[in-house]
């Protein structure tokens, strides 16, 4: 049984009792909010637990679909004009979420090989800081979605999202030749029409073409996995993550939204705030944050996406039961 510890209101001193004493290189992994988004965790809040570490780095991945957060350089501006200019940022995909590493899936069902930004490897140790709310696709958005998601790069989001490869919408596609430019691997021409096409035989997923489309022509089938895979797969990156480093976890189950905050637009509140959770064990911080929800708002439940926690439990990233200590 896993410890996870309780506290109503953000209280410093009383996360600082149960925070390990983290080696360094230390990253901190954040979301910094979608643009036009009003429910992330504000970064005043974020910046009370990163001022209790030691040389924290603010750790990051850019997103798959377009959007400020889609290149480093606009990811960064953003994540400072929502606040998160109180410790330094790193992009760890690099400026169009092409830098990847490769890292072996323990015991992995659906993957073998995880795909994380490249600068996640010099990182020893990793404080997850997760907004636990509703999520589209997976249900519900913790600790698990965080780290699965959240430090996949651009090809390792793809391979969570995708069961198929990156098509080119011939209708918006302008035969400008940014995508034919960049692919690494040369998989994008021209076809009959003048239009870009892609050679599903030779794309890596790498999602580079998508990034440097200037009207979004590049298309993510996204339906093309069910949710539950997805929901096992999310675990699956999870594992690849965190084996091998220290890491320790904190759910803010405050703001508790239907969808998630890549969403672009305010959302409403489906129930009041919670509180905060944390543990060594994010299986048993997920499922605590779970629960405490569903005891309120039980129609949360309908949302779906336990396959996270059967899945993570049943690949070793942890364990479903827990004690909930109050702090
Ligand atoms: S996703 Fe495929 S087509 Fe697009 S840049 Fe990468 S390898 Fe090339
Ligand atoms: S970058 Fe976009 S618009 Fe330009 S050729 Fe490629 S798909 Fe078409």
């Amino acid at each position: 049984m896993s410890s996870v510890y309780f506290l109503k209101n953000l209280d410093p001193v009383k996360i600082k009792s149960v925070l390990p004493k983290f080696t360094t290189p230390l990253g901190v992994k954040v979301h910094f909010g979608e643009e036009g988004n009003t429910t992330f965790i504000p970064a005043e809040k974020i910046k009370q637990i990163v001022d209790l570490l030691s040389s924290p780095t603010l750790i990051e991945c850019n997103v798959l679909y377009k959007s400020p957060r889609t290149r480093a350089s606009t990811h960064i501006k953003l994540a400072k004009e929502h606040g998160f200019d109180f410790a330094p940022i790193e992009i760890l995909d690099g400026e169009a979420g092409d830098e990847d590493l490769e890292l072996p899936v323990p015991g992995g069902q659906h993957l073998k090989l995880a795909y994380l930004g490249r600068g996640f490897s010099k990182y020893t140790s990793v404080l997850f800081i997760s907004h636990f709310k509703g999520h589209g696709l997976s249900g519900f958005g913790g600790a698990i979605k965080n780290i699965g998601m959240g430090l996949a790069s651009r090809r390792g989001k793809l391979a969570l999202h995708a069961s198929v490869k990156h098509q080119v919408k011939s209708e918006k596609c302008l035969s400008c030749g940014a995508c034919i430019a960049n692919c690494p691997v040369s998989a994008i021409g021209y076809d009959e029409s003048g239009k870009a096409r892609i050679d599903q035989r030779i794309c890596i997923s790498c999602s580079k073409c998508l990034a440097m489309c200037p009207v979004g022509a590049i298309n993510i089938p996204w339906g093309s996995t069910t949710k539950e895979i997805f929901c096992e797969r999310l675990a699956e990156y999870a594992l690849a993550a965190v084996s091998s480093r220290q890491c320790f976890y904190l759910n803010f189950v405050m703001s508790i939204t239907k969808d998630c905050d890549c969403h672009n637009e305010p959302m409403p509140i489906l129930t009041p705030d919670i509180g905060l959770l944390l543990s060594a064990d994010p299986v048993a911080l997920d499922q605590a944050s779970y629960d405490l929800i569903n005891n309120q708002y039980p129609e949360f439940s309908q949302f779906g996406g336990l396959e996270q926690l059967s899945h993570g439990e049943k690949i070793g990233l942890g364990q479903r039961q827990y004690e909930l200590i109050n702090l």
